[in-house]
């Protein structure tokens, strides 16, 4: 079997709290009339859809003609293009991860077996969700207890709230030491949605990487009684040693890697002690192979995998099948149960998601396609669409 063309398209709406909502699909032809469909995390600021389509295009002339079963090197050939050292960059990192999962797609299809078969079996035929519930409807902690009853009552028993951007007392928007203000409204809000759902219920919280050291240290100190199942990325990514003091000044767990890339990123955040969870996002972060050796490599320090996820159906189902097939695996992030739209984009055995809960599709490749028609009409600023060659 021969790889005989490559096309990109750009799809998805931004959706308010979607978390962006557009998404870079790549898709790969055989000669033997077989194709995989991949997806890639565009929504982050710095790669935008066409940015990810440009790389794909970019990186064709180096499959046109080659196995699309030989999945590890040629994954390996993206990464490294020609150097001995490889690329985390995005948005090549999110191309190339886009590219392995259609090529996954593919070998599943063509051996007639699902993806978590092809990663080495499973030990989960179900995938447990935490729902993201963005910022509230509101910034008081009434609204906020609220929305979180609700999502509970839909079946989840995790969720997660952000406090990065209430504006309540903010000092400026370059400055990111928190006001007592601001401090004292965030921790009200998180104590107002613990005592309303109970202790027995999972509450992460995500900072986006918004505050300073000294903000990030006092605010892990404070939510101490909560016992949150994490508080996410307290202070930027940037600095892996500023994230290993926050980590070592509370007993409050911490969770980062959404910006982190490749085994080499995460080898980094163990290394240093930076994190007790990893949440690396499978559509950006370098392919199911190597989301897998991220997991295998965390397991030998006993850090527990609860990726990022703001994919499609399709994009989710490939890290469902990822997630099946590591013993590690804690939750996975859902960040689509406000947008009418989501489970319509994709074909599959439908609904995807139940009770806060992700069936993995036994059907061979990932299991999930791109329903054509819903596809067309959200074809982002007039993109075209794939075309059989
Ligand atoms: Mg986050």
């Amino acid at each position: 079997m021969k790889i005989i063309d490559i096309q990109a398209c750009v799809i998805g709406r931004p959706e308010p709290h979607s978390g962006g909502s557009v998404w870079t699909f790549v898709r790969i032809y055989t000669d033997e009339g077989i194709y995989g469909t991949g997806e890639c995390n565009s929504a982050a600021a710095m790669a935008s859809g066409f940015a990810v389509k440009q790389a794909i295009l970019h990186m064709k002339p180096r499959l046109l003609g080659k196995d699309p079963l030989n999945i590890a090197p040629l994954y390996e050939e993206l990464r490294r293009s020609g150097r001995y050292g490889g690329t985390s960059a995005p948005p090549l990192i999110f191309a190339i991860t886009g590219i392995e999962n259609a090529l996954f797609d593919i070998a599943g299809k063509a051996l007639g077996l699902p993806v978590w078969q092809l990663l080495g079996g499973r030990f989960r035929e179900s995938i447990a969700l935490y729902a993201d519930c963005h910022f509230g409807d509101g910034d008081e902690p009434e609204a906020w207890a609220e929305k979180a009853l609700e999502v509970i009552d839909e079946g989840y028993s995790a969720i997660k709230f952000d406090v990065d951007s209430t504006g309540v007392g903010q000092r400026d928007a370059w400055n990111w030491s928190v006001s007592a203000e601001e401090m004292t409204h965030i921790i009200g809000l998180v104590e107002g949605v613990r005592s309303a759902i109970g202790p027995e219920i999972d509450l992460a919280i995500d900072c986006h990487g918004k505050f300073d050291l000294p903000s990030a240290i006092t605010l892990a100190h404070a939510l101490e009684a909560l016992r949150l199942l994490w508080l996410e990325e307290p202070v930027p990514e940037e600095n892996v040693a500023a994230m290993a003091q926050v980590r070592a000044s509370s007993s409050t767990a911490i969770c980062t890697g959404e910006n982190q890339y490749t085994r080499f990123d995460f080898l980094d955040l163990l290394q240093q002690k930076a994190t007790d969870i990893i949440m690396p996002d499978l559509a950006k972060a370098g392919g199911l192979l190597e989301a897998k050796r991220i997991a295998e490599m965390a397991e030998t320090f006993y850090v527990p995998v609860a990726p990022h996820n703001v994919s499609s159906p399709l994009g989710m189902m490939a890290a469902c099948h990822c997630m099946a097939a590591i013993p590690n695996f804690l939750l996975l992030e859902f960040h689509g149960r406000e947008i009418s739209w989501w489970e319509e984009l994709c074909d599959g055995d439908k609904p995807f998601v139940r009770q806060g809960t992700m069936q993995v599709s036994d059907s061979p490749g990932i299991g999930v396609e791109l329903n054509d028609d819903a596809a067309r009409k959200l074809l982002w600023r007039g993109d075209r669409y794939f075309e059989a060659p």
